[in-house]
C-alpha cells in the first residue's frame, strides 16, 4: 500500500482534490508545488495511516518507515543536505493537517533534526551563530511542550530569568552565546521533568513528533472542536514533514500570513501581517505585534512600523503575483502562509480562507460578477447558517457610550454581556441564562467553550489573525483582540483599563466592527440588508422550489418577515393577541364563565379587537397566504395567578373572589401540554371557534373590499388527532364563513387545514386529509409526542444526550430526521394519496434550521415556515437543496 505522498520541486504526487487522504494542508501543499509555485520540498503520510493506527493500537503500518525513509532521501537531495549530517543537516517541520483546517487544534514542530552537532553545522552554512541556537532552542521548547509534554511556561520563565539576570527586554536583544546558555538550561529542565535526556538522535525525533501529530487527534481540545462543528471522528489527520526555511535568518528575512481579499468585509484587497526575522509561530501566538503588509493598510491603520509591501518590495511583488495565481486557480479567496528566507519566497500553506457572512456575500458576488464563478456556485458558497451573523446588531450611532479603550476589529457584530475571565466561568454564566462577554490576555484552543457560550470576546493581545480572532470569526461572534491597555487578572477577577476596574460581573459592550470596548450596556441597531445580500439572496431564490413563510403574529413581525422575503404567514399564533392589555380580562372573563351565555358574551368583545388584528396583519401581507391558527394553548394559561387579576375578573363576571378561585381550580390540569388544549378546546368550546372564524372572514372581506387585492385566508385547527375532530370543526368554520359572505353579501376564498402535530394524526393522514385543505406539521410538539420528551423540561438532560451522541443534535434544533421526519415522510404520502395537490408546509422552529429545511426540501412539501429573522436562511437553505 502507498502510504506516502512526496512534493517539491515543481512536481508532487497528490493534488487538490485528495484531501480525504493527504488532508488540506497536504493536497494543497501539493496542488502549489504542481503549480511551479515556490514550496519547500517534503511528503506527506496519508489519513489512512491514522485510521490504521487507531485500528491496530497505536501501530503503524510495517511499509511505513520505509516509505518515509524514501520519501526523505528525495528532499535532501532537492535540498542539498542530509537529516542528521553534523556538516550539512537537513531540518524539517512535521505538521498535521485533517481534511477541513482545525485552528490551531493540532500541533506543529519546526526545526527538527537539531542536535548538540547539527547546530554547529547550521550554524557554520548559515554563517549565523545566533540563527542556529535560536532556532535549536525554539525546537527543544516546541518539542518538548508537544511531544513530550513539558510546560511551555517552563521554558518561558527561564526566558524571562535570562533577560532579567541580563537586564534586557526583547527577545532580540538575546546573542547566540544567551541562547547556548539558555539550551543548556532548557535540556536541563526537559531531563529532570522527564527523568532522560532530550533526544538527541534525529530519527528519534521524526517519529516522535509524528507520533505526537497522531496522538494529537484524540486529545480533548481536538475532539471538542470536532463536536462543535460536526466533524467525524474516523476522519483522522495527515502528517506534513516539510523542508525547514527560515524567516528568522536577519533582516532580509521574515514571516506572514495574509488572506487574498479581506476576511472581514471581503473587500478586494490583499489583507496580512507578517514580522521580520521571526518564525511562523511567531505571528500568530500575539507575542510581537505583526505589522502590516500593504502600505494602504498600514496607513489606514496610523502604523509607523514599514509594511511588506514598502521594506521588500521585490517579494511582496512575488507574493502579489502569487495571490493572483492562487485565487484564480482556487477560484476562492485564499488563506495563505509563507516566508521569506534571505530574500526568496516560500509558500507554505494556502487554503479557502474562513470569512464573516457578509465577507462570504461580498467576495461570492464579485467572484460571479468576474465570471470566475457561476451564480449557482456563488449561492452554494455561502453558508445559510452564517448568514446569521449578518442579521446581527450593531451599536446605534446615536446612543451615548462611555468608550474604555480600543482593540483591533476582530470579529464584527456588537455584544453586550458580564465581562467573565475565564472559559469555564463564560459557559456556567451562559448556562445560568445570562449574555457574557468573554475578557482573556490572550486565547488558547482550551478555551473554545467558552468563547462559544459567550456572546462576545475581548482579548489583550494577539493581531486579526491570532486564535481569539480566527475562532471568533468562525464561530460568529463578535470579537475585539489586542486591546493592549487592558491588564486582565483572572485569579483576582478584575480587568484594569486606564485607571478604571471592571470587575467580574460587571456590564460591557464590545463593538467588533470599530474595535471599541465600553463600559455599560450600549443600544444596538438592527442591520441594513440590500446590496450582496440582496443579489445573493435574488439569485438563491431563483432556483429554490420551496416557498418560505414566517411565523408571524403581530404587525411588526410580519413587517419585518416581508422585508426579510418571506412569502406569506405559515404560522399566525392567535393566544399572543389575547394577552394583550385589557383583553385578557375578556379572555378570562371567557374561560371562567359557567354558561355558553356568559362565554359568548365575552368573546363579543374580543370580537373586534380580533378582527382588527387580522385586518392589519392581511393589508401588510397584500394577498400572500396567511395561515392563522385557531386557539391553541391550554386555557390553564389564561388563569389569572394573583388577587388583584382575580378581582378584576370577579368583577366582570359578577361573582366573588372566591367562587372564581374555585372555578380556576377545576381548570387546573396537571400536564396541560397533553390536557384540554388545540381543537379540544373548540370541540368543547365551538362559541370561541366561531368567534375567530368570524374575525377572520370579516377582516379578508372588510380589506379586499378596500383594497380589491385578494385575501385568502388559511383557517388551522391545532392538535387534531383523529378526522372526525377535523370534520366537526370544519363544518363550524364554513358555517361562520357563509354567515359572514351573507351579512356582507361578499365572498372570499379560504382554506381550512389541519397541523399535523400527534403521531396518530400523521399515521391518520390519509384519513384526515378528507376534510383537509392543507397540513402543517407542527413539528416542535411532534417533536416533543414522537419522542415523549417535553420541551421545558428537556434541557435538563438533553446536553448529555447530545455529548453522548444518543442524539446527534438537539431534536428541537434540528429535526430528528430519523424519528419525527418519518412521521413527517408518512404523513405527506398518505396524505397525498387521498389529495394529490394537498398543500404541505412546516411551521416549527425547524423551519429555520438548514439541515432541516434541506429535509423538508427532500420530503417535497411545499412550503417552511420560521421565525422573521431566519427567513434569509431558510431562502439560501432551501435553494442550496434544489442545486
Ligand atoms: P497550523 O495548522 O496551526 O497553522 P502549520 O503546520 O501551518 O500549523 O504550522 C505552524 C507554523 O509553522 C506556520 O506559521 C507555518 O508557516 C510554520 N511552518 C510550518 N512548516 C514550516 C517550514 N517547513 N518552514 C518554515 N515554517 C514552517
Ligand atoms: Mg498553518
Ligand atoms: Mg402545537
Amino acid at each position: 500500500t502507498k502510504w506516502v505522498y512526496s512534493f517539491g520541486d515543481g512536481a508532487a504526487e497528490g493534488r487538490a482534490d485528495m484531501k480525504n487522504l493527504l488532508g488540506g494542508k497536504g493536497a494543497n501543499l501539493a496542488e502549489m508545488a504542481s503549480l511551479g509555485l515556490p514550496v519547500p520540498p517534503g511528503l506527506t503520510i496519508s489519513t489512512e495511516v491514522c485510521t490504521y493506527y487507531y485500528d491496530n493500537e497505536r501501530q503503524y503500518p510495517s511499509e511505513l518507515k520505509d516509505q518515509v525513509a524514501e520519501a526523505i532521501k528525495a528532499i535532501e537531495t532537492s535540498v542539498g543536505a542530509t537529516f542528521g549530517d553534523p556538516e550539512n543537516p537537513l531540518l524539517v517541520s512535521v505538521r498535521s493537517g485533517a481534511r477541513v483546517s482545525m485552528p490551531g487544534m493540532m500541533d506543529t514542530v519546526l526545526n527538527l533534526g537539531l542536535n548538540d552537532q547539527t547546530v554547529e553545522g547550521l550554524a557554520k552554512n548559515s554563517e549565523n551563530e545566533r540563527f542556529a541556537w535560536d532556532s535549536y532552542r525554539r525546537f527543544i521548547q516546541m518539542y518538548s511542550d508537544v511531544v513530550l509534554g513539558v510546560d511551555h511556561y517552563h521554558f518561558e520563565e527561564l526566558i524571562d530569568l535570562h533577560k532579567d539576570e541580563k537586564g534586557v527586554d526583547l527577545d532580540t536583544d538575546l546573542t547566540a552565546d544567551d541562547w547556548k546558555v539558555l539550551v543548556a538550561a532548557f535540556k536541563k529542565k526537559t531531563q529532570e521533568t522527564l527523568g532522560e535526556p532530550f533526544p538527541q538522535d534525529v530519527h528519534d525525533q521524526l517519529w516522535g513528533a509524528i507520533g505526537a501529530v497522531f496522538g494529537s487527534w484524540r486529545i480533548e481540545r481536538a475532539k471538542v472542536y470536532r463536536k462543535l462543528n460536526n466533524i467525524p471522528e474516523e476522519w483522522g489527520t495527515a502528517v506534513n514533514v516539510q523542508a525547514m526555511v527560515f524567516g528568522n535568518m536577519g533582516e532580509t528575512s521574515a514571516t506572514g500570513v495574509a488572506f487574498t481579499r479581506d476576511p472581514s468585509t471581503g473587500e478586494n484587497e490583499y489583507y496580512g501581517e507578517y514580522l521580520i526575522n521571526a518564525q511562523g509561530e511567531d505571528v500568530v501566538a500575539g507575542i510581537r505585534t505583526p505589522q502590516n503588509l500593504t502600505k494602504a493598510a498600514r496607513e489606514k491603520a496610523g502604523a509607523k512600523d514599514l509594511s511588506m509591501e514598502e521594506s521588500m518590495p521585490e517579494v511582496f511583488g512575488q507574493l502579489a503575483s502569487v495571490f493572483e495565481k492562487l485565487e484564480k486557480h482556487y477560484k476562492d479567496m485564499q488563506d495563505i502562509e509563507f516566508t521569506v528566507q534571505r530574500g526568496k519566497l516560500w509558500m507554505l500553506q494556502t487554503r479557502s480562507g474562513k470569512r464573516t457572512a457578509k465577507a462570504a456575500l461580498k467576495i461570492a458576488v464579485e467572484l460571479a460578477a468576474d465570471g470566475l464563478i457561476d451564480e449557482k456556485t456563488a449561492v452554494m458558497r455561502v453558508e445559510p447558517g452564517a448568514l446569521d451573523q449578518l442579521l446581527h446588531p450593531t451599536l446605534d450611532p446615536d446612543a451615548p457610550r462611555d468608550v474604555l479603550t480600543r482593540g483591533l476589529p476582530a470579529s464584527p457584530g456588537a455584544a453586550h454581556g458580564a465581562a467573565v475571565f475565564t472559559a469555564d466561568e463564560a459557559e456556567e454564566w451562559a448556562k445560568a441564562g445570562k449574555d457574557v462577554i468573554l475578557c482573556r490576555t490572550e486565547t488558547s484552543p482550551e478555551d473554545i467553550h467558552g468563547m462559544h457560550a459567550a456572546k462576545g470576546i475581548l482579548t489583550a493581545r494577539g493581531g486579526m489573525t491570532s486564535h481569539a480572532a480566527v475562532v471568533a470569526r468562525g464561530m460568529g461572534r463578535p470579537c475585539v483582540s489586542g486591546a493592549g491597555a487592558i491588564r486582565i487578572d483572572a485569579k483576582a477577577e478584575i480587568m484594569h483599563c486606564m485607571g478604571r476596574e471592571i470587575k467580574k460581573g460587571d456590564l460591557i459592550t464590545i463593538d467588533g466592527a470599530s474595535g471599541e470596548v465600553m463600559i455599560g450596556e450600549v443600544k444596538t441597531l438592527q442591520p441594513e440588508l440590500a446590496g450582496d445580500f440582496a443579489t445573493l439572496m435574488e439569485w438563491a431564490d431563483t432556483y429554490r422550489t420551496l416557498k418560505v413563510r414566517t411565523n408571524a403574529d403581530t404587525p411588526a413581525d410580519t413587517t419585518t418577515a416581508r422585508e426579510f422575503g418571506a412569502e406569506g404567514i405559515g404560522l399566525c399564533r392567535t393566544e399572543h393577541m389575547f394577552f394583550e392589555g385589557e383583553r385578557i380580562v375578556a379572555v378570562r372573563q371567557m374561560i371562567l364563565s359557567e354558561t355558553e351565555a356568559g362565554r359568548r358574551e365575552a368573546l363579543a368583545k374580543l370580537l373586534p379587537m380580533q378582527r382588527a388584528d387580522f385586518t392589519e396583519i392581511f393589508k401588510i401581507m397584500r394577498g400572500l397566504p396567511v395561515t392563522i391558527r385557531l386557539l391553541d394553548p391550554p386555557l390553564h394559561e389564561f388563569l389569572p395567578r394573583e388577587d388583584d387579576e382575580f378581582e378584576q375578573v370577579a368583577g366582570a363576571l359578577g361573582i366573588s373572589v372566591e367562587k372564581l378561585k374555585r372555578q380556576a381550580n377545576e381548570l387546573h390540569e396537571f400536564n396541560p401540554m397533553l390536557g384540554h388544549r388545540g381543537c379540544r378546546l373548540g370541540i368543547s368550546y365551538p362559541e370561541i371557534y366561531e368567534m375567530q372564524a368570524r374575525a377572520i372572514f370579516e377582516a379578508a372581506v372588510a380589506v379586499e373590499k378596500e383594497s380589491g387585492e385578494t385575501v385568502v385566508p388559511e383557517v388551522m385547527i391545532p392538535l387534531v388527532a383523529t378526522e372526525k375532530e377535523l370534520s366537526m370543526l370544519r363544518q363550524r368554520v364554513e358555517a361562520e364563513a357563509a354567515k359572514v359572505f351573507t351579512e356582507q353579501s361578499h365572498t372570499v376564498e379560504y382554506m381550512v387545514g389541519t397541523m399535523i402535530e400527534l403521531p396518530r394524526a400523521a399515521l391518520q393522514a390519509a384519513k384526515i386529509a378528507q376534510s383537509a385543505d392543507f397540513f402543517s406539521f407542527g413539528t416542535n410538539d411532534l417533536t416533543q409526542t414522537a419522542i415523549g420528551i417535553s420541551r421545558d423540561d428537556a434541557a435538563r438532560f438533553l446536553d448529555e444526550y447530545v455529548k453522548l451522541d444518543i442524539f446527534a443534535q438537539d431534536p428541537f434544533v434540528s429535526i430528528d430526521q430519523e424519528g419525527v421526519g418519518e412521521l413527517v415522510k408518512i404523513g405527506t404520502e398518505r396524505g397525498r394519496s387521498t389529495k394529490p395537490d394537498l398543500k404541505l408546509g412546516i411551521c416549527g422552529e425547524h423551519g429555520g434550521d438548514p439541515a432541516s429545511v434541506m429535509f423538508c426540501h427532500d420530503v417535497g412539501l411545499d412550503y417552511v415556515s420560521c421565525s422573521p429573522f431566519r427567513v434569509p436562511i431558510a431562502r439560501l437553505a432551501a435553494a442550496q437543496a434544489a442545486l
